[in-house]
């Protein structure tokens, strides 16, 4: 089945009792027994819930894994996956990761003995430098954010093959549409469903998609054993999204392509990250492993100062001042004072993240427009 119709229809059966096309809102927390331990499968709606389900067995349809596990952010989806380390163990991590992940990291699970090593996957055989007999997972996230740097998600799958090492992708910035990392050689996939897989900035939510029924049945248990699931109006609410997914990602990738090459020209920008410019570094690997380039769009400014960067963050109309990215709506924001505040500044520079850095998640409404706001913003420099 292609991708645009799993969307529809992978995972989805009408509702057995009524014929009701989309699936209810099972908004119960426990279920009737026959007789003690004589049930329908569902016992408590920690440990199970029909909405759930169906978004779970939706969400490993799109990502070509086995399971599907949801969880009730995209944190909570990380949590659980970071539990399945014990003290000493090592993690390789991308270096400029989503901030709520570095922060999860270092200022959550350090302190439970995990070491986590930062390092730029985009340099070739660096992390083979770094693997050793403690390393316990690979955390990839590409593209990145915010410098949407693009790591060779198979080249890394390929060093680590054969060890006892898992390799995670957080797959939120691009989405099973655009990028499929389990068929890349991954073994899990992470997403916050916040962003593009819900798509419409009106739930937050998180997953986790595995091709092993092993690592499925450890993380459920964390599911079910620290109990930061999804209600179902939520699971809902993405299952909903995703319906549109391809449609909303392929509008915004070429949104997001038209506004990278119109900054490239603006006398006020200096710089534009985005993949789909050929000479970005990571132009080839994206080409390879992504469907289109992806919605995101960082730029700098020739003056780079914090003045000048709020000055166009608070001049745009029709892009909104705020945090989160995949949705509908075009949003601008600030990750030196946003998304990125909770990672040091010196850190930050190190990866070019300066405190003029501007980024944008380019929606889905008319190019003209969202390029005619973006230019008087930066004429008001
Ligand atoms: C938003 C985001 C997260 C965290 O997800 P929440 O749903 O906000 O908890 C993790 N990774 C990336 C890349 C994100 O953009």
């Amino acid at each position: 089945m292609k991708f645009e119709t799993k969307v529809i229809h992978a995972g989805i059966e009408p509702d057995p009792s009524t014929g009701a096309i989309m699936t209810p809102i099972f908004q119960t927390s426990t279920y009737v027994q026959d007789a003690p331990g004589v049930h329908k499968g569902y016992e408590y709606a920690r440990t199970q819930n029909p909405t759930r389900s169906v978004l779970e067995s939706q969400l490993a349809a799109l990502e070509m894994g086995t399971d599907g596990i949801c969880f009730a952010s995209g944190l909570a989806a990380m949590d659980a996956i970071l539990k399945l380390l014990t003290p000493g163990d090592e993690v390789i991590c991308t270096n400029d990761l989503y901030g709520g992940s570095y922060r999860l990291m270092t200022k959550v699970f350090e302190k439970y003995g995990i070491i986590f090593k930062f390092c730029d996957m985009t340099i070739a055989g660096t992390v083979a430098k770094l693997v050793n007999i403690k390393t316990k997972m690979i955390w990839i996230e590409t593209p990145t954010n915010p410098m949407l740097n693009v790591v060779d998600i198979k080249e890394i799958c390929d060093i680590i093959a054969g060890r006892d090492i898992l390799c995670v992708v957080d797959n939120t910035f691009a989405s099973p549409y655009l990028q499929q990392p389990l068929e890349l050689g991954a073994d899990v996939v992470i997403h916050s469903a916040t962003k593009y897989l819900g798509g419409h900035s009106d739930v937050i939510h998180g997953a986790v998609i595995v091709k092993d029924k092993d690592l499925a049945a450890k993380l459920r248990f964390y599911q079910n054993a620290c109990g930061a699931v999804p209600g179902p109006q939520d699971c809902f609410l993405v299952l909903r999204g995703i319906k549109t997914l391809h449609i909303r990602v392929q509008r915004a990738c070429e949104n997001a392509a038209a506004i990278a090459v119109y900054l490239e020209k603006h006398p006020a920008v200096s710089k534009v990250y985005f993949p789909g410019l050929t000479y970005h570094p990571g132009h080839e690997v994206a080409a390879k492993q992504m469907k289109m380039f992806g919605a995101m769009v960082s730029f700098d400014l020739k003056q780079n100062s914090v003045e000048n960067a709020n000055k166009v963050l608070s001049s745009t109309k029709l892009f909104s001042l705020a945090e989160s990215l995949g949705g509908v709506e075009s949003l601008i924001g600030h990750p030196a004072s946003m998304t990125h505040a909770s990672i040091p500044r010196e850190e930050r520079l190190k990866v070019g993240l300066t405190d003029s850095l501007i980024r944008l998640s380019i929606g889905i409404e008319a190019v003209e427009d969202l390029m005619e706001d973006l230019n008087e913003a930066l004429n008001s420099i």
